[in-house]
């Protein structure tokens, strides 16, 4: 086996799984970061299904070590009362998900990798794509060239490549921008569970990070996406910690999230709205998947074109199915063309 050179776009879960798994196989891999750690991204709540994946990226002892908060469930008031939506459990007991401060968690998965021997670049960010041949070979970072046989591009919800690469990206949705921040105080009623709540124009989602810290998070759904936000009252006597801040998490997938040269991984290749509650779980398992069909094809295993299928065809599988689940909730509270199913192509 030539040993095959990987460069990875990002250090957000989907680029260091890539890259902890890439280094386990001994594959050579340079990641560039554009921002100095530790830096902040939204997203606490991890789904119970991080575990085993964080054991196989081997930081499961390292996550312990954290004491992030754990929860069995979920309090969803949706269309009737309030409800208690637990995980489920197996022969081990409940399942329990994560309250992960981000920048800890990140941190934390790019250190393992940094100490498997990934060349890790940081603050560097990548301006360029170098393209032969129809094939992606490589990038430029801070004005100096690199080239490498695979780009993986784990830089998040822009798109960096996939707009670069001029491919297709498929919306389900209508525009959707979430608004978010954080708050401290005291609150009776979250009892250490994320709670979701919905009314007529959208849903609030709120989580206890640790100690006083809160995360909250609001969604219009309907046409009013500019309507003032409604926190819960709990959270209205608090003392907001930084700014309100928004991000557009529009339904979108990236019809080619693998090609010559390349992967896509994390929101790289697609975006849902935090109610689906998977993004850092689908970054973590398409960055260690990308990384297995990398390293079939370098071993020769596999041919690069059935790799780049498969990949696509799992990823759109698991996307497609997120999308039915979330239309399936939000269509018994706000049923409009886009709910109901028939803006999905
Ligand atoms: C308000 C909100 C709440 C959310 N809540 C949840 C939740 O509770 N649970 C959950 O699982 N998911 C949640 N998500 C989704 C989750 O944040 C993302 O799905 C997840 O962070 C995706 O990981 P990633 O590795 O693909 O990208 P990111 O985490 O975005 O990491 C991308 C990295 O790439 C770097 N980068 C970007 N451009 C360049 C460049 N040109 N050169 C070099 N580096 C670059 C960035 O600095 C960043 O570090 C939420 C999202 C939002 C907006």
């Amino acid at each position: 086996m030539r040993k095959a050179k990987v460069l990875i776009i990002g250090a957000g879960p989907g680029g260091c799984a890539a890259a902890i798994s890439l280094a386990n196989a001994g594959i050579s891999v340079i990641l560039h970061e554009k921002s100095a750690f530790p830096r902040h991204r939204p997203g606490e709540t991890l789904h119970p299904g991080v575990e085993p994946l964080l054991r196989q990226l081997g930081i499961w002892e390292s996550v312990r070590a954290a004491n992030y908060l754990r929860h069995s469930g979920i309090w969803v008031s949706w269309t009737g009362s309030r409800q208690l939506q637990r995980y489920g459990a197996d022969a081990q007991g409940p399942w329990l998900g994560f309250q992960a401060w981000r920048a800890d968690f990140d941190a934390r998965l790019l250190d393992q990798a940094h100490q498997l021997g990934t060349d890790i670049r940081q603050p560097s960010r990548i301006d360029r794509v170098k393209i032969r041949n129809n094939r992606v070979i490589g990038v430029v970072a801070d004005g100096s060239s690199a080239e490498a046989d695979f780009v993986i591009d784990a830089s998040g919800s822009r798109h960096w490549l996939a707009h670069r690469l001029g491919l297709n990206i498929r919306y389900f949705s209508p525009p959707l921008v979430v608004r978010y921040g954080y708050a401290i105080g005291d609150c009776q009623a979250c009892a250490n569970l994320p709670s979701l709540e919905a009314d007529a124009d959208g849903w609030t989602w709120t989580a206890q990070l640790g100690g006083a810290l809160h995360h909250w998070a609001r969604l219009n759904l309907t046409d009013n996406q500019k309507a003032a936000i409604q926190l819960p009252r709990a959270l209205r006597e608090m003392r907001p910690l930084g700014p309100t801040r928004a991000a557009d998490v529009t339904w979108r997938l990236v019809d080619r999230p693998a090609g010559p040269g390349y992967f896509l991984v994390g929101d790289a290749a697609g975006v849902l709205d935090p109610a689906s509650s998977h993004g850092v779980l689908r970054a973590l398992m398409s960055g260690i998947l990308a990384a297995h069909w990398i390293q079939n094809i370098a071993t020769g295993k596999v041919d690069e074109a059935v790799a780049h299928s498969e990949y696509r065809r799992w990823w759109q599988r698991g996307f497609i199915n997120d999308v039915s689940q979330l239309l399936s909730i939000y269509r018994a509270a706000y049923p409009c063309p886009w709910t109901t199913g028939r803006m999905v192509a």
